[in-house]
């Protein structure tokens, strides 16, 4: 793992701190790519504009605005998680995240900043062609495709150079927002679904011709 990060991070200008949790998110999230980068980035610059450390309960959020291998970065440095309840997924196909301190009720809204899309035009300008020329693909094979073409390729490189080397006020716009802060995640007790006699949390429990089922059951 060590030797991979070092290989690829090979050259670059990337400072300790970053170096540290790019490897932990590489362990977590299973290869690098420029959407973890940016991830990790994005977590680490939300925890300094809120003056907070990485969330061990509920009293940070992050909300982020696409389902990218970008928030996958963003769980592992903010510790905000999706099995933790306070990793909030809008499938709005952006890049960008708000991150949210409960006790100082403040939001700050993280983006792609325009400078940067520019200067990646190039990559994201192949992408879009590898992507038509491959058609309708499953991800999988579409990633796995896409990866072939570009890995260690000079437009690869330097769109993760850019990713690394650019400050943070020059990848990101940043602006503080107003926002509702969400109702904290809640614990529920379970009951027996009376079809297949699993537990299933109450709130999720349906009723069948007066038989207590979980939603499988229900459905299938
Ligand atoms: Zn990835
Ligand atoms: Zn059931």
């Amino acid at each position: 793992m060590e030797e991979y990060i070092a290989r690829r991070l090979k050259g670059l200008e990337v400072g300790e701190e970053e170096r540290e949790w790019l490897e932990r998110a590489v362990d977590f999230h299973g290869h690098l790519c420029g959407g973890l980068i940016i991830g990790v980035r994005m977590g680490l610059l939300g925890l300094k504009e809120l003056g907070v450390r990485r969330a061990k309960g509920e009293e940070l959020l992050a909300i982020v605005e696409n389902d990218t291998c970008a928030a996958d970065g963003i769980q592992v440095v903010t510790g905000c998680t999706f099995g933790k309840g306070n990793f909030i997924f809008r499938d709005w196909g952006k890049m960008a995240a708000t991150f949210y301190d409960r006790n100082k009720k403040r939001g700050v809204r993280i983006s792609i900043s325009p400078e940067a899309l520019e200067k990646m035009r190039e990559f994201r300008e192949m992408i879009h062609k590898l992507l038509k020329e491959k058609g309708n693909l499953p991800f999988e094979e579409v990633f796995e495709e896409v990866r072939r073409e570009l890995s260690g390729s000079n437009l690869e490189k330097k769109m993760e150079k850019t990713l690394l080397e650019m400050e943070d006020d020059k990848l990101f716009d940043v602006r503080e927002v107003e926002i509702e802060a969400p109702a904290k995640a809640r614990m529920f007790a379970s009951v027996i679904c009376e079809e297949c006699g699993e537990a299933v949390m109450e709130p999720r429990a349906r009723l069948k011709l007066g038989k207590i089922v979980c939603i499988p059951c229900l459905e299938g």
